[in-house]
């Protein structure tokens, strides 16, 4: 073992844990990740595999405080909240509201751009050629909506940051999916945008070239970070050992929150909680994945069948899941495809680790040098992971970052 190198702890297997470690192992770390699952077994498992490099769209955009009302009406809409969370889950939304506003939106939206635009050459980066191409696929996302649909905002955004959106017509859309419903007459292909054919294999990739490259992960569950003072950096105390290093990066998703409150930093981090629904068994061929906007899911073709996954509840991180929620989406993607078959579905439930802003919080912990904090990628883990993790290592080692860090920072909430 180099006793010379830098030690760091990564907390956190999932995909933004695992760049962050690959990219520090990579620049001469002894990286060591802790996590007590397998990795890509959080939210990063069950995505809908999006890798939506042209996106610059916050979730929270103006005009949505007046259709919130209606989707908590609705049990099976997009959007629930469980009625005995709401007291806890308040302060998040009001901030959620706050942040819908459209001058706040503008520099959210170039935030997420210049995070996002390099999501593939990271990816690649972390991969290397052959494992890119196996895993992950430039073939395009297309939006659409059952009904009518107001893309101006979104048009707006594609349009300030040059990225290509073609509409496509009731023609153009059956082209490219001959079996869709009557009723959905339009929406927008990204062309740009990719996607991969496996979550959980390219998350557990990632973890398999961390080993390959010197690196380790232990199957603990991080319980305290203590600073040990100045540059002797932090101990963490798991379940069953006691484990230090010069730096510790959080990046455990939804759970980073508990981890930061001993030590007296608050995150406005929330979990949004969504489902999927996987189809081993289906009839449809499926070139090109699609998000359904009024419904909030995304419908994509696997290596080991048809996906449907989204929808968000807020009901925090213990309460179990509304599996009729999973199911839900095998009646919508048939609404969509209404010659749709399919055999059992497996259902799952996933924590999204979400901001009220949509961006990340990445950067050095207030008041804790060498503490670093990655998390709160909400719906957009798969494309911002990798480049999250690139700036993370980059501040870490002190090289110039790729980005500029400051829109990421955690004292945009003090
Ligand atoms: C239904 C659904 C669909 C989605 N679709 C997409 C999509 O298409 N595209 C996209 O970009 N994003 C999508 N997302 C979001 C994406 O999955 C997340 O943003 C991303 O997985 C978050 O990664 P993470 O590494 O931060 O968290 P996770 O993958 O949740 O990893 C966090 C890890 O921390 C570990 N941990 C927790 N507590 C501790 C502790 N005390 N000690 C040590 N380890 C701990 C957990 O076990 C877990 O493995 C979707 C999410 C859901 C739920």
């Amino acid at each position: 073992m180099d006793t010379s190198k830098p030690t760091t702890i990564v907390l956190g297997a999932g995909v933004v844990g695992l760049s962050t470690a690959l990219y520090l192992q990579r620049s001469g770390h002894r990286t060591t990740v802790i996590d007590p699952l397998p990795p890509g077994s959080g939210a990063s498992f069950g995505n809908a595999g999006l890798i939506s490099n042209d996106n610059a769209v916050p979730m929270a955009l103006p005009g949505m405080l007046g259709k919130v009302p209606g989707w908590l009406a609705d049990r099976d809409g997009p959007l629930v909240v469980r009625p005995t969370y709401l007291p806890r889950a308040l302060p998040w939304l009001l901030r959620w509201i706050t942040a819908s506003r459209m001058p706040r939106v503008i520099q959210i939206s170039d935030a997420l751009r210049a995070l996002h635009r390099d999501a593939l050459s990271c990816w690649q980066e972390l991969l290397g050629p052959e494992l890119y191409a196996d895993l992950i696929r430039q073939v395009g996302q297309v939006r659409l909506w059952e009904g009518v649909s107001d893309t101006a905002v979104e048009m707006a955004l594609c349009e300030r940051h040059g990225i290509r959106v073609e509409r496509l017509d009731a023609d153009a859309l059956r082209q490219i999916y001959p079996d869709i419903s009557p009723g959905i007459t339009g929406g927008l292909l990204m062309p740009n945008n990719a996607s991969t054919i496996s979550p959980p294999r390219l998350v557990r990739t990632l973890g398999e070239l961390l080993v390959a490259a010197g690196g380790a992960i232990v199957a603990e569950s991080a319980m305290k970070i203590i600073p040990r003072g100045g540059a002797a950096g932090y101990m963490v105390m798991t379940n069953v050992a006691n484990r230090s290093a010069h730096r510790v990066v959080i990046a455990a998703g939804a759970w980073s929150r508990e981890l930061l409150a001993p030590l007296g930093i608050k995150v406005p981090l929330e979990t949004e909680r969504g489902y999927h629904a996987m189809m081993p068994e289906h009839n449809l061929t499926l070139r090109i994945p699609m998000l359904i906007k009024n419904r909030g899911f995304g419908l994509a073709q696997m290596e080991d069948g048809l996906l449907a996954a989204g929808t968000v509840e807020i009901a925090g991180l213990r309460a179990p899941p509304d599996e009729r929620r999973a199911r839900l989406l095998v009646g919508h993607a048939k609404r969509v495809f209404p010659k749709l078959e399919v055999g059992e579905a497996r259902y799952w439930m996933g924590h999204r680790p979400s901001t009220p802003d949509s961006l990340p919080i990445l950067g050095e912990a207030p008041g804790q040098p060498g503490l670093f904090l990655a998390f709160g990628h909400g719906h957009l883990g798969m494309v911002g992971g990798p480049p999250s993790g690139r700036l993370v290592s980059q501040l870490i080692n002190g090289t110039p970052p790729a980005i500029d860090p400051a829109p990421y920072a955690c004292a945009r909430w003090a």
